[in-house]
């Protein structure tokens, strides 16, 4: 019996079933800006590889592992392991102000694999807090509170990083602790943009900068953060070259690039190790999380010396780069470069985008398929006013769930089915998940026109 009178909830639910119940509870004491998916959310309770089992018993191949936080499948021995001798020594973490061995193991591959010259790395413990540290960064070394980033573009859910973000769902904070301008380049369906090939559009791109560096700011711009590939965006892609050119602008301008690479990183995109580098850019800092510890609280910044040396403070993070995360993800990344994941990445990536744009020809309610990698997506419409569509993006994911298939959902409208599988998957799983998939949208299809 709970000591506390009124602590333990009441059960007044009567015969509802556990589902039902446990539904109505995080109801009662979760946000209700707390997505959740489908119309009867799902309890993981199990997993395995590509699959997850639900507490009532249905499996499901998962394409959108987590929210690509497991990112080598679920239950993988070298992570197990590795967790479980950290935990063996006593020592679930002391905070930063003793010697992390982890850390600085995981420190020294981040930076060999980064590219950035003469890089640092700083721990965090989510995207959003690698992000706000970047901006920190960035705004002490140029002493300026102005940023650019990108329309449609997702950065975290803090001040700061609410700040950047370029959704209008996020948008209704009365003001941002930063000076922020958003820019073009994942939002090529504006009508002026009809018909531009890639060269021009990044050239009327680059012209709309200068001019909001010119017009906007006072030329003091701390930095750009920018997703190389939108994630809760929709997957919107800005073309290949797109902020090299920006880049180069930004540099006369003594401004930083930051990438946030929190959904790119590791390989996932197939063509490259870090989204931005299909840019041909080499960012200042980039941000990362998610899948680095396979499902284990991580993230980071991973800057060039000066910034990361720059924050003239006596600082430490109680949290950030902890032993257990550092276990997991020391484990998660040997596993991704010992098994060249990249490479199965652009294999199986090539397969499902191949068969989704093939099966798309027939199908009126898709407006897109795009991505790269083990990172696609699928745009719906209505058939009719070809007008972005969330009920029939609602209706796919019904219909793949159904036959055995998570996938997420995002995009400025809500319209747009996003997939990031395990970049472990399997020949036979991408083949089945591309066959479920194509099922599910031959049935949306039929019933919507
Ligand atoms: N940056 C990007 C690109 C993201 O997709 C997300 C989360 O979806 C974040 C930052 C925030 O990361 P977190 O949820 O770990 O705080």
């Amino acid at each position: 019996m709970c000591g506390f009178p009124g602590l333990r909830a009441e059960d007044n639910t009567g015969d509802m079933s556990e589902h039902a119940k446990l539904l109505r509870r995080h109801r009662a004491v979760m946000p209700d800006w707390l997505a959740l998916n489908y119309e009867s959310p799902i309890e993981i309770v199990g997993g395995k590889g590509s699959r997850v089992t639900d507490a009532e018993g249905n499996g499901y191949l998962d394409f959108f592992t987590g929210i690509l936080t497991n990112m080598i499948g679920y239950d993988v021995p070298e992570v197990r392991e590795a967790v479980e001798r950290q935990l063996a020594t006593g020592v679930v973490h002391t905070s930063t102000l003793y010697l992390l061995r982890g850390q600085i193991e995981l420190a020294e591959k981040i930076v060999r694999l980064a590219g950035i010259p003469d890089a640092k790395v700083f721990f965090t413990n989510s995207g959003t807090e690698a992000n706000e540290t970047a901006l920190l960064l960035a705004a002490a070394a140029r002493r300026s509170d102005q940023v650019l980033a990108m329309r449609q573009s997702y950065h975290g859910r803090s001040f700061g990083a609410v700040g950047v973000t370029g959704l209008r769902t996020w948008k209704n904070l009365p003001y941002s602790p930063l000076n922020v301008h958003f820019l073009h380049g994942a939002d090529r369906h504006l009508p002026q943009f009809a018909g531009l090939s890639d060269a021009d559009y990044i050239k009327v791109c680059v012209e709309d900068l200068r001019h909001v560096l010119a017009t906007a700011t006072g030329g003091d711009v701390a930095a750009l953060i920018a997703e190389p590939i939108q994630g809760v965006g929709g997957f919107t892609m800005a073309p290949d070259g797109l902020f090299a050119a920006y880049q180069e602008v930004l540099s006369e301008y003594g401004a930083y690039f930051i990438s946030d690479e929190v959904q790119t990183g590791w390989g996932r995109t197939g063509d490259s190790f870090f989204g931005i580098s299909a840019h041909g850019v080499v960012p200042d800092m980039m941000t990362f999380a998610k899948g680095l510890a396979n499902g284990f609280a991580v993230g980071g910044v991973v800057a060039r010396r000066e910034l990361v040396d720059g924050l003239n403070a006596n600082g430490i993070s109680t949290f950030g780069g902890n032993p257990i995360a550092m276990a997991a993800a020391n484990a998660t990344l040997d596993y991704v470069l010992d098994h060249d994941l990249q490479a199965n990445a652009a294999k199986q990536g090539a397969v499902i985008i191949g068969g989704l744009r093939e099966a798309a020809k027939d199908l009126a309610v898709v407006r897109d398929v795009r991505g790269k990698g083990l990172m696609f997506a699928v745009e719906l419409a209505d058939p009719g006013s070809g007008e972005p569509s969330p009920p029939l993006a609602d209706a796919l994911m019904e219909e793949t769930r159904r036959r055995g298939l998570l996938v997420g959902k995002g995009g400025l409208y809500g319209n747009v089915i996003r997939m990031a599988p395990p970049l472990t998957l399997t020949d036979a799983e991408a083949r089945e998940g591309l066959g479920i998939l194509v099922d599910s949208l031959r049935t949306v299809n039929e019933a919507a026109i």
